[in-house]
């Protein structure tokens, strides 16, 4: 058994971050930190151009068609910087449901503008009385010959004010039973009805509510066979099952290293005993990511580990950033741009910002469950 992930591996590492360096510079940090919102064209655009934007893409769509370690790597490091991926990255995650279950127009036009990162698709997932039960979805598309009439709303459609397409849940059938009854459409944001709402989270995070009001989309906006959107849907949060938030426990922990350098008390026990306690946590989250794309490499059907990994990432950066809180002591209240904040307000940040990553991609709650169903085979 080899952990060592290589010396590709090592000097893919070594230069995304001095890309990461170079590219990330206190204005950009600036921009994106006001606007709460994950992107920057030209941050993205550098990406393209090394091809570290679609890596896990195929050569012949467009992407680098990298191995399950160097894409893995590039995660890492992109995450540990918080590089400004979010929309972007949403927007591949649709583009690789348009390739299964999309219309030959969509898979001509939309998906290699995803690759050249000039569209922007967003997720119309959860409504106010569908989140974790996704297939509760109400919002209602209802068939008018070639057209489709759609009414109702979404919660938490990040980007939205951004974004070209939602990539639109529906409940088109009411009579089958619930996950039968559900269709997938691709519907452009600035089309006549669509109301987009903010929604400021406590991260500082902008995400949305959609309104659909007497909204007139062709069949042809539609996603995959009509009420087969639970297969789309699933097919599509495939990626999310193996959400991990390993690299900002790194960050975490290489900021407060930094603090307790800077302020003279890494000699002292209590924070060595702290700090020790977060590096074990780090080394528990990077390995159950990393054992996901050794099974990937392997060929091996993932289980449970995609979700052990979200798990416990999301739980130790949330458990991390509160004891690093506490650890420093009334300074770490300041928040960027403070000048006196401490670390630039990056701890104080990822207490806040670590709160949201128990609930998307899949709460702990389901995570667990997930767990014990599938993974220690327990009754439902
Ligand atoms: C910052 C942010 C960004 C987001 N971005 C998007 C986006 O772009 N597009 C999109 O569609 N959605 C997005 N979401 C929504 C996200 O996917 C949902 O918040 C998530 O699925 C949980 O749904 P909910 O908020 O309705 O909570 P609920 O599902 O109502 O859950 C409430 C509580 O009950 C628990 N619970 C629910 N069901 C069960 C169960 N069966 N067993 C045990 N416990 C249960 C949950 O774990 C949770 O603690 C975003 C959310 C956040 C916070």
């Amino acid at each position: 058994m080899d952990f060592r992930l290589g010396d590709n591996a090592d000097s893919l590492r070594a230069a995304l971050r001095a890309y990461l360096d170079e590219a990330l510079t206190d204005e950009v940090e600036e921009r994106l930190y006001r606007s709460g919102v994950s992107h920057d064209a030209d941050f993205i655009g550098g990406l393209i151009d090394r091809g570290w934007f679609a890596p896990a893409w195929s050569e012949d769509l467009g992407g680098a068609g990298l191995d399950p370690t160097s894409v893995m790597v590039i995660f890492e490091e992109l995450n540990r910087r918080e590089a400004p991926m979010y929309a972007t990255s949403v927007s591949l995650m649709v583009a690789k449901a348009l390739v299964k279950f999309g219309t030959d127009e969509m898979r001509r036009e939309i998906v290699p503008a995803v690759l050249r990162a000039e569209t922007i698709c967003v997720l119309g997932f959860t409504e106010p009385e569908a989140g974790s039960d996704v297939a509760n979805a109400q919002t209602r598309a209802v068939r008018d010959g070639d057209e489709w009439m759609i009414n109702g709303s979404k919660m938490f459609t990040t980007n939205a004010q951004l974004g070209d397409y939602i990539y639109l849940l529906t409940r088109s059938n009411p009579d089958e039973r619930k996950h039968r009854g559900l269709t997938t459409f691709l519907v452009p944001l600035d089309h006549p009805g669509i109301e987009v709402q903010a929604v400021h989270t406590i991260s500082g995070e902008r995400t949305n509510i959609v309104y659909f009001n007497d909204v007139r989309v062709p069949d042809s906006a539609r996603i995959g066979d009509v009420d087969g959107g639970w297969s789309v849907l699933t097919a599509s949060l495939m990626d999310e099952q193996m959400a991990s938030f390993a690299p900002w426990i790194v960050r975490l922990l290489e900021e407060v290293e930094a603090w307790a350098a800077e302020t003279g008390r890494i000699d002292d026990p209590g924070v060595r005993e702290r700090l020790g306690r977060v590096a074990a946590q780090v080394e528990v989250a990077l390995l159950l990511r990393r054992r996901c794309t050794w099974m990937d490499e392997e060929g091996i059907t993932r289980n449970v580990e995609g979700p052990m990994a979200k798990l416990f990432s999301s739980e130790s950066l949330t458990q991390a950033s509160q004891d690093m809180f506490d650890l420093i002591g009334p300074d770490a209240l300041r928040s960027y741009p403070d000048p006196e904040a401490v670390r630039g307000g990056r701890i104080e940040y990822m207490m806040r910002f670590a709160l949201g990553t128990t609930i998307y991609a899949g709460t702990s709650e389901i995570q667990r469950t997930q767990i014990a169903q599938r993974g220690l085979g327990l009754p439902r």
